[in-house]
């Protein structure tokens, strides 16, 4: 008897619940800020991983929108620009959420802070866990919720509270590489780093604070790319060796 219908690899991942990082840019395409082709496409993904039993948690950036830095560049208070990056990371989480339910997946919204007005619910640990057992989405917004962090930090704070096996951090790249492979063709991916080797080596993947608390907390990072193949993540988590694993 089928008891469940399992993807295009037949296979159960060995990740139960996973934290996907999709950084705001991932979202843009062209002159849209938030492209509907690509929203299908992120839809895509998570429904496959999701048919692989794989529970989803996910926690977009904001960089299509504003990042505090670039603002406070141009002048304006860095706090303040903070707040609106973190603003910018609600408007994807929400195009994130209603793009899921006219999927036919279910889906919440979360922020760090507060909003009022039904917009999302505010972040609580056990009630993601419990949708994300139900077989909900559950789409952080609003990073830590708190200025002078990335959306980064975040991911690995939410990973750390939903008690994800692993985070997915999406890149342009299909993981770490011994150089910048655009610039130089024979640099090679590392199929796996330490927390230490990714800190010594200053690695533009991820913040600082983000992999210090990976570490911490033995929480590992893959590193894959989401550009122009929706299978990719159901490859992984399917365990064809792809991307990078970043772990102790
Ligand atoms: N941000 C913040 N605190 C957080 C997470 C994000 O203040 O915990 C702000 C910060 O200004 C950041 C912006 O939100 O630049 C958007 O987040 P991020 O740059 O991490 O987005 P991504 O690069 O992933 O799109």
């Amino acid at each position: 008897m089928l008891l469940f219908k399992a993807n295009h690899n037949n296979t159960v991942s060995k990740y139960k619940r996973i934290l996907l990082k999709l950084s705001g840019e991932a979202l843009a395409q062209g002159n849209n800020t938030i492209d509907p082709g690509t929203l299908s496409q992120v839809v895509t993904i998570i429904k496959s991983a999701l048919k692989q039993k794989v529970e989803v948690g996910i926690v977009v950036g904001g960089g299509n929108i504003f990042r505090g830095a670039a603002l406070a560049e141009a002048g304006m208070n860095r706090v303040t620009g903070d707040h609106m990056g973190m603003l910018a990371t609600v408007i994807n989480a929400l195009a994130i959420g209603d793009a899921c339910r006219r999927a036919g997946i279910d889906a919440q919204v979360m922020s760090g802070f507060p909003i009022g007005g039904g917009v999302c619910d505010p972040v609580d640990h056990n009630k993601a866990k419990q949708a994300l057992s139900e077989g909900k989405v559950v789409i952080f917004s609003a990073g830590t919720g708190s200025p002078c962090f990335t959306t980064d930090t975040g991911a690995v704070l939410r990973g750390i509270e939903i008690e994800a096996d692993v985070i997915f951090k999406a890149t342009k790249v299909d993981g770490v590489y011994t150089a910048d492979p655009v610039k130089d063709p024979s640099a090679t991916r590392y199929e796996s780093l330490s927390f230490d080797e990714a800190i010594e080596k200053n690695l533009q993947i991820m913040d600082t604070a983000a992999f210090a608390l990976c570490r911490e907390h033995s929480l590992d990072i893959c590193v894959f790319s989401m550009l122009g193949n929706t299978n990719t993540l159901s490859d992984i988590l399917n365990g064809k060796p792809a991307g990078t694993i970043i772990g102790n």
